[in-house]
């Protein structure tokens, strides 16, 4: 595969902003990674573009990765262990595994984007994050010029982040990942703990579900509730869930008691973005080209002929009247390029 030259990345971003890539080239082997840039040289990795903020033109190298692959490596008594390429698109590659009888990765059905990208910010839905199921990861290293395998211990996952993020390696494009092996136990049990999957089942009358069941009530589920990209662009939830200091969310669940608090294991408690940005008067409401979806407050989106700067000056409004309302900071969670 070789290089072009000014490169058009609006398909390549699900929120279809503008931008130009000086330069761009397809990776469909491990090997064109050794082969394609130097240590040194401004680069992107380039996944599905579905967690991407493009701030316009870029004047590096974009890397697409599109390396092809998924396979049951090995099996012992406890587990399957599939190995993925990191250019395999998401979805299809879980719905390939419910299909080869591999289950598991059912609650995370329908994220867009490629397996590459799901361990940069430990992709997670429905009550499961990609790094509980993980093995272990393999990348290119464009300082060391090698490959490594990164185990899963190593890859520091915490919610929407790991060592990757942690290390600033997706700004520097320092690592990209090749292919992630998952271990999935063989020992299935159904996680149905969300009420919006319980009520799909129900309604659907099922109440042994099978892998296959969970995943299409979570695709029925997502696709009422989360715009798709193709028709309203968007980049999924554009806020983390910010994690604040069990005081603060008791002092805010008293003045609000309807204010959804999530406690974690290190005693802070999580607040739902989606409802702070909501009684922040953003559900549905646009500045300009970009807003917050009517049916989701926590999703962007593009309107139609959005810039970069449309969606920072959009962000910046939600986070200072977030702020103004509650004292609470959001942060974004697309990367921005
Ligand atoms: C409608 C919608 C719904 C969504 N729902 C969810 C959800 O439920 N849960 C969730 O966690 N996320 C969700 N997302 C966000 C997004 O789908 C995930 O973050 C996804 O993993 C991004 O994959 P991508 O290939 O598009 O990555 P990109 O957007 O292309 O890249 C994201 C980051 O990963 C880096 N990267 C990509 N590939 C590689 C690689 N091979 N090696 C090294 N670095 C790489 C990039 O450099 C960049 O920093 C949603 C997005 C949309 C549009």
């Amino acid at each position: 595969m070789h290089e072009s030259k000014n490169i058009n990345l609006t398909p390549f971003n699900t929120l279809a902003l503008p931008g130009q890539a000086a330069r761009y080239q397809k990776i469909t082997t491990p090997e064109q990674l050794a082969a394609a840039t130097t240590a040194n040289e401004k680069r992107f990795i380039l996944g599905g573009g579905s967690n991407l903020v493009l701030n316009g033109n870029f004047d590096g190298l974009i890397l697409h990765m599109a390396i092809p692959c998924k396979r049951l490596l090995k099996e012992d008594a406890e587990s399957f262990y599939i190995e993925a390429g990191a250019g395999e698109n998401w979805h299809d590659f879980v719905q390939w595994t419910l299909q080869q009888g591999y289950p598991g990765l059912e609650n995370l059905s329908l994220i867009p984007g490629t397996v590459g990208a799901a361990p940069i910010q430990n992709v997670g839905a429905y009550g499961i994050e990609v790094g509980e199921l993980l093995h272990n990861v393999t990348a290119w290293d464009f300082e060391k010029q090698a490959f490594l395998t990164v185990d899963r211990s190593a890859c520091r996952f915490g919610y929407r982040d790991s060592v990757f993020k942690q290390q600033g390696w997706h700004l520097s494009g320092r690592m990209a990942i090749t292919s992630v092996v998952f271990r999935l136990p063989k020992a299935w049990v159904a996680n149905t703990r969300y009420a919006d999957v319980t009520q799909e089942l129900a309604a659907q009358q099922i109440s042994t579900p099978t892998p296959q069941d969970v995943a299409n009530a979570i695709i029925a589920v997502r696709q009422r509730k989360l715009p798709d990209p193709a028709i309203i662009p968007n980049a999924g939830s554009f806020f983390h869930n910010p994690v604040v200091d069990h005081n603060v969310a008791h002092a805010l669940a008293s003045q609000n008691p309807a204010l959804p608090c999530y406690p974690q294991p290190d005693g802070r408690v999580k607040l739902a973005a989606g409802w702070l940005i909501e009684q922040a008067g953003w559900k549905g409401k646009n500045l300009g080209p970009v807003g917050m979806y009517e049916k989701q407050a926590l999703v962007l989106v593009n309107r139609g002929g959005a810039t970069g700067a449309d969606v920072r000056r959009t962000m910046a409004a939600v986070q200072a009247d977030v702020k103004a309302r509650f004292g609470v900071d959001l942060t974004p969670e697309p990367i921005f390029l």
